[in-house]
């Protein structure tokens, strides 16, 4: 058995990742109260994923897990990326950063709305060792949003090979099969099995 703090507060997430590593030997513990969040001020996904991690198990002296998830769109030269969370201003909903791409997208054709999901995930212990593994989702951004599950650009992203559906669509078992967050935590378990 494999145990970890978790450096994210968000729900979703949190749920995701249990029911993805519910199979495998792996707890997931929730950040304590009293350790604060870290500000994601690295340039890069896996930058700030480490940053989250070493900061967590330095406060813990637990090994830790964080995760960094960004939606890259080619038509917007890579953009939300790493700014995902706060891509219509610090403080905003899901729904303002949705309308924000939905809005830049405008009369860019279905053909040229390819974007990825990619979420790095990291690991940090007290001895100061650190790794991260990633996954990656292709699909592409619809023209509007679609169905009620899931959570940020869910409702506007659709997978390849999904026939057009939103991952809001999918139940969260088949988001889990196919999606970034799902890909990374089987790279972790297949890196902590070999190791
Ligand atoms: P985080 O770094 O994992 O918190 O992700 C940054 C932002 O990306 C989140 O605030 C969400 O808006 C978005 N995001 C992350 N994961 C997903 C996902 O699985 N589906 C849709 N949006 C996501």
């Amino acid at each position: 058995m494999s145990a970890f703090v978790l450096a994210t507060a968000n729900e979703h997430k949190v749920d995701e990742m249990r029911s993805i590593l519910a199979p495998y030997d792996v707890e997931l513990m929730p950040r304590p109260d009293e350790v604060p969040d870290v500000e994601e001020t690295e340039d890069t996904l896996e930058g700030n994923a480490l940053l989250k991690a070493r900061a967590l198990a330095n406060a813990t002296g637990e090994a830790a897990i964080a995760d960094d998830t960004g939606l890259f769109i080619d038509a917007l030269a890579g953009r939300p990326g790493v700014h995902s969370a706060r891509y219509a201003g610090a403080g905003v909903n899901f729904d303002e950063n949705v309308k924000k791409v939905l809005g830049e997208l405008r009369g860019v054709d279905v053909a040229d709305r390819r974007a990825r999901f990619r979420t790095v995930i990291a690991v940090a212990y007290p001895n100061g060792e650190s790794w991260w593994v990633d996954g990656v989702l292709e699909g592409t951004i619809l023209g509007g949003p679609k169905g009620n599950g899931g959570f940020g650009y869910d409702p506007i992203f659709a997978p390849v090979d999904e026939g057009g559906r939103s991952l809001a669509e999918l139940t969260m078992a088949e988001k889990n099969a196919r999606s970034h967050r799902g890909h990374a935590l089987r790279a972790l378990v297949a890196k902590l099995a070999s190791s």
